[in-house]
């Protein structure tokens, strides 16, 4: 895996030091933002509501795979509701102190937003239950006989949550969400304006082809779509003055090894050693993971959330199956696996 090792994966969802320079991409308010049409909606509604009635929002989970912009709309949330926004993640917050320094630094109707909430800490998660319900939490000053607790009452403040998997949040802390959105994949269409609306913000010229080219490639995800408009954009330079159309996108995708939906060499690579030496599976997730040289986590997290969307895996309580769709892009012929058709877990 050492030339192409997950951190320096093109096509990862999760943020690459090269997406530093994506603050101007970042929509600012509810219109910018692409897509998710059922979540802006209903989130516009408990916006106004809560601004009518002059009180924080109700505290939000949003979760999905990495990329789709579950931190920029958390972003925006606060904007709309012009309060500040606080941002920290689950790893760190290591210990209770840490938590409740974020929470005493609140103001009234603050977001605070912590990014893969699922990786909080337990005693963390515990100090969370009483802030996030009684808007308080009691903290424990000293050891032993002396110890005393001191009970100190927070501002009303929102906590959006953001994960990749809302099934290991404990249901306690689900519950105390009053808002739980999911964030879908993209649709070609409307990546290629998100991919329209970066190229007019960097001056790149992107016509309508050249965008949808891109789009299509970036496995619903704005973040990827964003890196690969950057990485076009160099070929562009050498081979067309800067200009991004269908040709030049289509040769540039290609030399990267993005294939027209959007794999890359990894995935061929897990799809073709799945039906060379498990015969289309299923395989178990571990054996998924030492096959390609990836964590159980990021095969779950970043690769099967595509390819399951596109149907081209399946899980079966037994593992992973390979299904036909996969076999017709990777040009193979599907053997005859009796998991394949019968006892999809979908
Ligand atoms: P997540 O928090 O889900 O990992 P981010 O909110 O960091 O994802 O989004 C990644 C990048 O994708 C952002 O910097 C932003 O530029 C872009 N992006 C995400 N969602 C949208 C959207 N709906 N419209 C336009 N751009 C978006």
């Amino acid at each position: 895996m050492s030339e192409m090792d997950y951190e320096s994966r093109l096509l990862s969802a999760d943020y690459l030091p090269e997406d530093e320079g994506d603050n101007p991409l970042r929509p600012r308010t509810l219109a910018e933002y692409v897509g998710q049409e059922k979540v802006k909606s209903n989130l516009s509604v408990y916006i106004s509501a809560a601004r009518l009635r002059n009180e924080p929002l109700d505290h939000v989970l949003l979760y999905g795979p990495p990329g789709l912009g579950k931190t920029t709309l958390s972003s925006i949330i606060a904007t709309e509701m012009g309060v500040n926004f606080r941002i920290t993640s689950g790893p760190a917050l290591e210990r209770p102190g840490d938590l409740a320094a974020m929470l005493t630094n609140l103001e009234q109707g603050d977001v605070l937003f912590i990014d893969e909430i699922h990786r909080l800490p337990r005693t963390v998660e515990e100090i969370l239950y009483p802030a996030m319900e009684d808007f308080a939490i009691d903290l424990i000053n000293g050891k032993g006989q002396g110890a005393s607790s001191i009970h100190l009452p927070l501002p009303k403040f929102t906590l959006i949550g953001a994960t990749t998997r809302a099934g290991q949040l404990s249901a306690p802390l689900r519950d105390r969400f009053g808002v739980i959105c999911r964030l879908e994949m993209y649709t070609p269409e409307e990546l290629a304006s998100i991919v329209r609306r970066s190229a007019g913000i960097l001056q790149i010229a992107c016509d309508t082809d050249g965008a949808l080219e891109i789009a299509s490639r970036s496995r619903g995800t704005p973040r990827i779509a964003n890196r690969l408009l950057k990485r076009v954009r160099d070929f562009a330079q050498v081979m067309n003055n800067g200009a991004i159309t269908a040709e030049v996108a289509q040769e540039a995708l290609d030399r990267m090894e993005i294939d027209e939906l959007g794999l890359d060499m990894i995935d061929r690579r897990m799809l073709a050693a799945m039906i060379q030496h498990y015969g289309g599976g299923p395989v178990g997730l571990d054996t998924l993971a030492a096959m390609i040289g990836e964590e159980s986590i990021t095969i779950e997290d970043v690769y099967e959330p595509y390819l399951m969307q596109l149907g081209f895996i399946g899980r079966t309580p037994r593992g992973r199956v390979v299904l036909p769709a996969a076999y017709e892009h990777l040009g193979l012929k599907p053997a005859g696996n009796p998991y394949q058709q019968t006892t999809l877990d979908v």
